[in-house]
């Protein structure tokens, strides 16, 4: 390390305090400097002495006297004086003020045998003003440039050296009893406890050590929450900031901040770091050309380098939570970084209820005729946050009445309060949308139930998702190499039965854009049967490539008819089993939530009527 880089690291060392300090300290040598330099200029203006040896002061009698004894042998005529040498070399002085009149001295002097000069005049110089402008101005500019430098730079350097972005907690506090539902965030997360109680053993095994993990939900479901609790229970210090934090203004402060940020962790030796909004830091990379996107690039390669390098550098493990995952680079989640993901959604209503629970517990005092599962239920679509916030209105709401219990209605009026200021953006909250939105994920459900070539249904629900309203997933029993014909139809029919279903409930009139994944799902199908997959008869066993034009009107119209029998299958299908449609539909406008093994319990037990 040479001297330069010791003097850089010193100052990136220092504290925004010190470096006042030392901008301080400067400016006050400059301002010596300026005093001594000013003096030294304002001197050398007043009238040269020479103090060799102080001249003898005469009077007017005594002077002529030694004039006509010849007694002087050289006289300087100076405007106030008379400064003359006496032949034994004492030099005398004869003041005279300016009052000498008698123009005929110096010829006088002259004649007496006296050398008579007259010397100019040591006027001050141009040059000494100069001298002073300097001496005066120098140490003032340097200390309006200081000043100034440090008033410009302080937030920078604060910025830059302050850690007041980081939230740290040492103990949290805060264990997974405190996070209702979300369980299997919560057996994800148990292995990083797991891991930062007892690091040995992953290391004496060789396992893989966690290092990244990345919780995608909507807002208010409780991720921060679960990294505290995660904090908590492995008796770790906590770590938090947010992905904004590293979108400053100022340019590598982002990179630095990270930096920073890693060192204080590594210092914990075990800790959990929380990245919140992590989607502002680590969105993907090179995406735009801005200064803006170069600064996160350069922001983001820091985070995944310092991660890269876990292990060896103590037991550190970052937790980042965003509500998107299609914007993050895939750099960010490739295995090594943020490899584990949790997903943590919207809770159900059972959720809801342990959410309710938690928060009212010990906290708020009930009366009697509140129960939760009612409170739980007239509260579809609603974040664990705002859970919290009904508790804490309906609370606020009582004790207005003066009254020290909450009761039902206090649960309702808080509802309406707290639902006023979500109406616009929670669509689930509307009966009518709810309800077409069961019928059509009811239409799917359904359609995979009835046909033994579909893959089961895995889960199902009408929580509102990102842009969907709705789901229903199906997981193939095992992994398929290639699909059957029967497979494909069946496929058709399941995707085609939703918008099937919304019509046949609520009317031809009535269907909605709900379908559109459905239809870009069920073309992208039907396109490769007929052009790809040699399964249309008009078409045969060829494969048709596309034209700028498209494939013409043959596979046009060849896959419009494989599109229009799957939709024609689906109606038959629905019409014929109603009841068990129905069924599903009211089931999942209860519940929220259905899983695979309760839809077919459901569609089962709806059937046994017509087989009897
Ligand atoms: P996120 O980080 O997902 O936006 P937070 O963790 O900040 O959500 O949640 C905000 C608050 O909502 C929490 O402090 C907690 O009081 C409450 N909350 C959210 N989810 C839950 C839950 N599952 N259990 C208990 N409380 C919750
Ligand atoms: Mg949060
Ligand atoms: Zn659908």
């Amino acid at each position: 390390m040479n001297i330069f880089q010791k003097i850089k690291k010193t100052i990136k060392d220092m504290s925004p305090k010190n470096i006042f300090r030392l901008t301080c300290a400067i400016c006050f040598i400059f301002m010596v400097a300026g005093v001594i330099n000013l003096h030294n200029a304002v001197s050398s203006l007043m009238p040269q002495e020479k103090v060799k040896v102080e001249p003898t002061t005469v009077n007017y009698t005594e002077f002529m006297k030694k004039v006509t004894a010849h007694e002087l042998t050289k006289a300087t005529i100076l405007a106030d004086r008379i400064e003359a040498t006496e032949k034994s070399g004492t030099e005398i002085v004869l003041y005279h003020g300016r009052i000498l009149t008698e123009p005929t001295l110096p010829k006088v002097m002259d004649e007496a045998g006296v050398e008579v000069s007259f010397p100019e005049e040591d006027a001050p110089g141009i040059g000494d003003y100069i001298g002073i402008i300097f001496a005066v101005l120098f140490p003032l500019s340097m200390m309006v440039f200081f000043v100034a430098a440090g008033t410009l730079l302080y937030p920078q350097i604060k910025e830059k050296f302050s850690a007041s972005w980081m939230r740290i907690v040492p103990k949290t506090g805060v264990t997974f009893k405190d996070v209702a539902g979300q369980d299997a965030g919560k057996e994800e997360l148990e292995e990083i406890v797991t891991f930062l109680k007892h690091p040995e053993k992953y290391s004496d095994t060789g396992a893989r050590v966690p290092c990244g993990v990345l919780m995608i939900g909507p807002a208010g479901t409780g991720k921060t929450l679960l990294a505290e609790a995660v904090a908590g229970e492995a008796g770790v210090p906590f770590l938090a900031c947010t992905g904004s934090d590293f979108s400053n203004k100022f340019v590598g402060v982002g990179r630095d901040r990270v930096e920073a940020m890693f060192k204080k962790a590594r210092k914990f030796k075990k800790c959990i770091i929380f990245i919140d909004e992590f989607d502002s830091v680590a969105r993907v990379r090179g995406a735009s050309n801005s200064d803006v996107g170069r600064e996160q690039d350069t922001t983001l390669n820091q985070l995944l380098t310092e991660m890269s390098g876990f292990g060896k550098r103590g037991n550190v493990v970052v937790i980042a939570a965003s509500n998107r995952l299609d914007v993050l680079d895939p750099a960010a989640i490739r295995p090594g970084r943020f490899d584990r993901h949790v997903l943590i959604g919207l809770p159900d209503i059972k959720d809801r209820e342990d959410i309710l629970k938690v928060h009212t517990e010990d906290k708020i005092p009930l009366d009697k005729d509140v129960d939760l599962n009612v409170v739980a239920r007239g509260t579809p679509g609603f974040s664990g946050a705002q859970l919290e916030m009904l508790c804490n209105e309906a609370a606020v709401l009582s004790s207005r009445r003066g009254s020290k219990l909450v009761t039902a209605a206090d649960f309702e009026s808080a509802r309406d309060k707290v639902l006023m200021g979500l109406e616009s953006k929670n669509k689930t909250t509307d009966q009518a949308e709810r309800k077409l939105t069961a019928y059509h994920e009811a239409g799917h459900a359904l359609l995979a139930c009835a046909n033994p070539h579909s893959d089961p249904v895995h889960q199902m629900t009408i929580m509102q998702r990102g842009t969907a309203l709705g789901m229903m997933m199906r997981l193939p029993e095992k992994e398929k190499l290639s699909v059957t014909l029967a497979q494909l139809k069946a496929d058709l029919d399941v995707v085609m039965a939703g918008r099937a279903a919304e019509e046949i409930v609520f009317g031809k009139e009535f269907v909605t854009s709900g379908a559109m994944s459905d239809i870009e799902r069920a073309t992208d199908i039907a396109t490769n049967m007929v052009v790809n997959w040699g399964m249309s008869e008009a078409i045969g066993m060829r494969k048709i490539a596309q034209s700028p034009l498209g494939y013409g009107e043959i596979v046009d119209r060849e896959i419009k008819a494989v599109l229009d029998g799957a939709y024609l299958r689906a109606i038959e299908t629905l019409n014929s089993q109603r009841p068990a449609l129905d069924a599903i539909a009211e089931a999942l406008l209860e519940r929220e939530t259905l899983s695979g093994k309760e839809v077919r319990a459901i569609y089962k037990a709806s059937l046994e009527p017509l087989a009897a």
